[in-house]
């Protein structure tokens, strides 16, 4: 698109903002960017974005897998950026069309900190073996890096505060009320453990890691190691919440399976954790006692992914895990035992994701993505009878012809902006996608120049691309690789 092309698309959306609607703008589009890169989020790495004094900061991969990060103001419905923050290690130039070229696992983790310095940590896959012992687990790739913004509440200037491992990734932060920060990740590639390390100095040091969760050689099996994928997140009071799956990894080598859900709870008080029955247990957690003490559901052969969790005002634990041919499953305990699990939305139209928010502790409302028949939605499911049925509610967002990548809620969330997530179009040959920021009045638009961000990228990459069939086969190859898996 030429200037003249721009200036005059401008030009006539100003006329017909002024003799149309006064209120509205013609020339929003939905998206506040058009520079997700690869898969751009997850509910893994979280919180993507937070609400702080009136704005909503977004964070994802952008151009070169490099976290970008966009603000929007909510009493003047203004976006500010998107502008990137860090440089991830593991980017690639020039630009790949190849989703199997992509890493995904280096995008970043938001906090806002007491004083409003907004923070992110991504760029690694475990992090590079020329950063010496990984105590607690394997290398990987990239470098885990942690970026704070120069001023608080300002995102345009950044710098690196080098206080925290190299080595992880699946980064997520929790904040707890008196602004104590706790980053959680796991401390490597795939055979590593999950580990934490705590500030109370908003961020500025860091203590060393804590082991939370153990890899080891499985008991008995020299070819497997006990591994794990958990999610983290505040509790009630000073708590902090984990539920987490089981990974047998084949070593050498790695396996898909991830199999039986867990949960437990840290009391931040004295960095002691509990099962849910409050029984005091050793950390790190190993299999052995993970199986004995934090155990909610043995799942056989049936493959479980983690989901999110959160704690009713009771502090009773309401999880959700994802299971790829059962769909969403929702468990409560009820302060007695685990409820029979149900299903929130069935594993038709592919992968759900989501996050959900406890109104009572029979009263729950699930934020899920959806694609049915092409059509990509994100809407609720509610449950007014603590989980025993589930309803499909509204759509908060849909697109047709797409997919969405979702995130978890927005920490401290405003209303109009729950939930940052990508939207994927169905045929396109590059691997860039649209950003919106959606909540009780759908997405969070602004005039399309704003939101355009690629330059001449696409032109570019539509003049590399053609003709490679090389590439074409390793695409096939690698279709269907999900990245979350090592
Ligand atoms: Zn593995």
């Amino acid at each position: 698109m030429n200037s003249f092309t721009i200036s005059a698309r401008r030009l006539l959306a100003s006329l017909g903002a002024l003799t149309l609607c006064a209120m509205c703008d013609a020339a929003n589009v939905d998206y506040f960017a058009d520079n997700g890169y690869g898969n751009p989020v997850s509910t893994m790495q979280h919180p993507a974005a937070e609400h702080f004094n009136g704005v909503t900061y977004v964070a994802y991969s952008g151009p070169h897998e490099d976290p970008y990060i966009a603000a929007y103001v909510h009493a003047t419905g203004q976006w500010i950026g998107p502008v990137q923050a860090g440089i991830n290690t593991m980017g690639k130039s020039p630009d790949q069309v190849d989703a199997g070229e992509l890493d995904n696992h280096g995008r970043p983790a938001l906090v806002v900190d007491r004083q409003g310095y907004i923070h992110l940590v991504f760029g690694a896959h475990g992090g590079d073996p020329s950063f010496g012992e990984n105590k607690f687990g394997t290398p990987g790739k990239g470098r885990l890096t942690h970026v704070v913004s120069q001023k608080p509440g300002d995102i345009t200037a950044w710098k690196t505060l080098e206080n925290i491992s190299p080595f992880g990734t699946y980064t997520q932060w929790v904040k707890l009320a008196n602004g104590d920060l706790y980053l959680f990740y796991r401390h490597g590639s795939h055979r590593s453990d999950w580990v934490y390390q705590k500030s109370t100095d908003d961020g500025r040091t860091f203590t060393p890691e804590v082991s939370v969760i153990k890899h080891k050689q499985s008991a008995g099996k020299p070819t497997v190691d006990d591994s794990w994928y958990a999610w983290f997140d505040n509790g009630n009071g000073d708590t902090i919440t984990a539920s987490y799956v089981y990974h047998p990894c084949a070593n050498p080598g790695h396996s898909n399976l991830r199999i039986n859900t867990y949960y437990m709870l840290m009391d931040c008080r004295d960095g002691s954790w509990t099962n849910v029955q409050r029984e005091q247990l050793t950390l790190p957690v190993t299999k052995e006692s993970a199986d004995k003490l934090t155990l909610i559901q043995a799942t056989g052969t049936e493959k479980s992914q983690h989901g999110t969790c959160h704690v009713d005002a009771d502090g009773r634990p309401h999880v959700y895990f994802r299971f790829p041919h059962g769909g969403v499953r929702y468990f409560r305990w009820d302060g007695k035992a685990w409820l029979q699990p149900t299903t929130v939305a069935d594993a038709s139209g592919g992968g759900h994701d989501g996050d959900f928010i406890i109104d009572s502790p029979l009263k729950i409302r699930m934020l899920l993505d959806q694609n049915q028949e092409g059509t990509g939605a994100v809407g609720w499911w509610n449950t007014n009878d603590g989980g025993r049925t589930w309803a499909r509610g509204a759509n908060v967002f849909s697109l047709k012809d797409a997919g969405f990548e979702v995130t978890t809620l927005v920490r401290n969330a405003h209303p109009d902006a729950r939930m940052l997530v990508a939207g994927k179009m169905s045929d396109q040959e590059h691997l860039y996608h649209h950003m919106y920021l959606i909540g009780d009045h759908g997405a969070l638009g602004r005039p399309e120049a704003e939101a355009s961000h690629l330059g001449d990228r696409l032109e570019l990459i539509k003049a590399m691309a053609k003709g490679s069939p090389k590439k074409d086969a390793k695409r096939k190859k690698k279709a269907g690789l999900n990245d979350d898996e090592p």
